[in-house]
């Protein structure tokens, strides 16, 4: 259970609420019940000397005991009731004592009297010797007889016996009340709380690319409903932004293609002219070089562009990802032969991924670009495609500096570069990578980068096997004529020219 959650923390307050509320309320009725039964009792007890006083009224004129005691004995029935009934001339002279009760729970004889005879019916506790207490309650009566003292008792036994099981009951029936009410209350505010949970799931799930999605609105008519709706507008509020700094992008790489195109051949041309001065041709020729890394920028922001826009996701196909790879090695492998980097294959079957041709190549393209352009001569670049039961992979490994390992959680940020001025040097903007992944995320595809600086790197992706659901072609037959493998699945085939980066 976690003790820091919003359920635990009003549970626990609640169940001590709870607590002190119920132990407030055990008390009142432990001592109320006691002090109600007592007040009964003394009542009786007082009805009953009203009833005594009568009595000697009659009886004291000269005084009879006899009529006194047959008279208490047929109206009173101390024996049968369990009464205490005693009555006193002043100062101590015994007129009348009932005898013992009938189970036999206090001897009257030991009954001590009062300190003082009091004016008004007054009522005190008599501890028994041996016995359990009683509650008897005494007052002065002056008749023209005498000065009598008029005493009348009954046990509290039964009375503290009530009391005591009230206790015992309360003790055991209120713990297990507020452990009910807490468990309950735990359940009520976590199933309150369920509503926020699958709100900050739904929000969880909605990505920069997904933000049509909305957040399920409470109909609850509080605060939580309120900030559903407010989390709605913010992430139309956001979904507008992205678009429009995505339409930026866009709008602005595409108009910048045309007079860079422009530009680019204006000065070709003027390199071409018979008449150009040499001097003037190797500016131009040098202002040639930074309009070509501009084209290449601007087809990388437009690409980044298109991919935020999900437009890779539009033509998914069946595609043999083995030949690919070879494919594109082959068109490569000039550009790496050039810079004494070995070329190395490891495909051994044709396996299927489904995708956008164009963006799997791009991928091949960027990974093995910059695997060439970060291993020093003599090393060596390894391309391996294979298939695992839940996952196609394909892996760009390289002998080369590698990245240090601060820089890798950004490799795949956007112009992030780790060595800049070797980067830019090569016609790197920091694009390829980011490229590398937002096509990755196009298709549902992990990537990820192991690498030690000096001892080279390896990029891992990782589809998802096409299932057979989406129409899966059979996987061991070569996808086309112009196929890499033959019919035996052993690789065939070489290709021409040489793609780019677009970096
Ligand atoms: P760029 O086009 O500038 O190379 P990328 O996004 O392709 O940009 O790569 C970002 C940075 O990651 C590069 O500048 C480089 O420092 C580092 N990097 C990428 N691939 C490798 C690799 N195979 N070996 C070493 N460093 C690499």
């Amino acid at each position: 259970m976690n003790h820091r959650s919003l359920a635990f923390r009003l549970t626990v307050w609640y169940a001590v609420l709870l607590s002190a509320a119920f132990a407030l309320a055990g008390i009142t009725t432990y001592f109320g019940v006691e002090e109600y039964l007592r007040a009964n009792l003394a009542d009786s007890l007082q009805r009953r000397t009203a009833q005594v006083q009568k009595i000697l009224q009659t009886a004291t004129v000269p005084l009879s005991v006899a009529t006194i005691s047959s008279a208490i004995e047929t109206q009173i029935t101390p024996a049968f009731a369990n009464r205490f009934v005693r009555i006193t001339l002043w100062p101590d002279a015994l007129v009348y004592r009932s005898d013992a009760p009938a189970n036999h729970s206090f001897d009257p004889k030991l009954v001590a009297p009062p300190v003082v005879w009091p004016q008004q019916f007054k009522t005190r506790r008599v501890t028994m010797p041996g016995g359990g207490p009683l509650l008897v309650g005494s007052v002065r009566y002056v008749t023209a007889g005498g000065d009598y003292l008029i005493e009348l008792g009954s046990s509290l036994e039964p009375i503290e016996a009530v009391r005591d099981r009230l206790l015992i009951l309360l003790g055991l029936l209120l713990p297990v009340l507020v452990l009910l009410a807490a468990a309950g209350g735990y359940l009520l505010v976590d199933r309150a709380l369920r509503p926020v949970d699958e709100m900050s799931h739904t929000a969880a799930q909605i990505s920069i690319k997904d933000l049509d999605a909305r957040l399920p609105v409470l109909p609850t008519g509080d605060a939580l409903q309120r900030l559903s709706v407010s989390l709605n507008h913010m992430l139309g509020r956001l979904r507008e932004s992205v678009q429009t700094s995505q339409r930026f992008l866009a709008d602005a790489s595409h108009e910048l293609r045309t007079p860079l195109t422009i530009i680019k051949g204006e000065l070709e041309e003027i390199v071409a002219a018979p008449h150009c001065e040499p001097e003037a041709a190797d500016r131009v020729g040098s202002v040639l070089e930074e309009v070509g890394r501009l084209q290449h920028l601007i087809e990388g922001l437009l690409v980044l562009s298109r991919l935020d826009a999900g437009e890779a996701q539009r033509e998914l196909v069946h595609v043999d990802l083995s030949e690919l790879v070879v494919s594109t090695a082959e068109q490569m492998r000039l550009v790496a032969e050039d810079r004494g980097i070995q070329l190395e294959l490891s495909i051994w079957r044709p396996v299927l991924v489904r995708g956008d041709r164009g963006r799997l190549k791009q991928v091949i393209v960027n990974l093995l670009d910059n695997a060439i352009r970060f291993t020093p001569r003599g090393g060596a670049v390894t391309l391996l495609t294979d298939e695992a039961d839940s996952y196609i992979l394909l892996e760009v490994r390289d002998t080369g500096i590698g990245i240090p390992a601060g820089a890798i959680p950004h490799v795949f940020d956007r112009f992030f570069r780790v060595d800049d001025a070797r980067s830019r040097e090569d016609g790197g903007a920091g694009l390829g990578l980011s490229i590398v992944k937002s096509i990755c995320a196009a298709h549902d595809a992990e990537i990820d980068v192991d690498s030690h600086p000096g001892q080279g790197s390896c990029f891992r992706l990782k589809f998802r096997r096409p299932s057979v659901a989406a129409g899966l072609p059979q996987a061991s037959a070569p996808q086309d004529d112009s196929g890499v493998f033959d019919s035996k699945g052993a690789l065939r085939r070489r290709v021409i020219g040489s793609p780019s980066k677009l970096r």
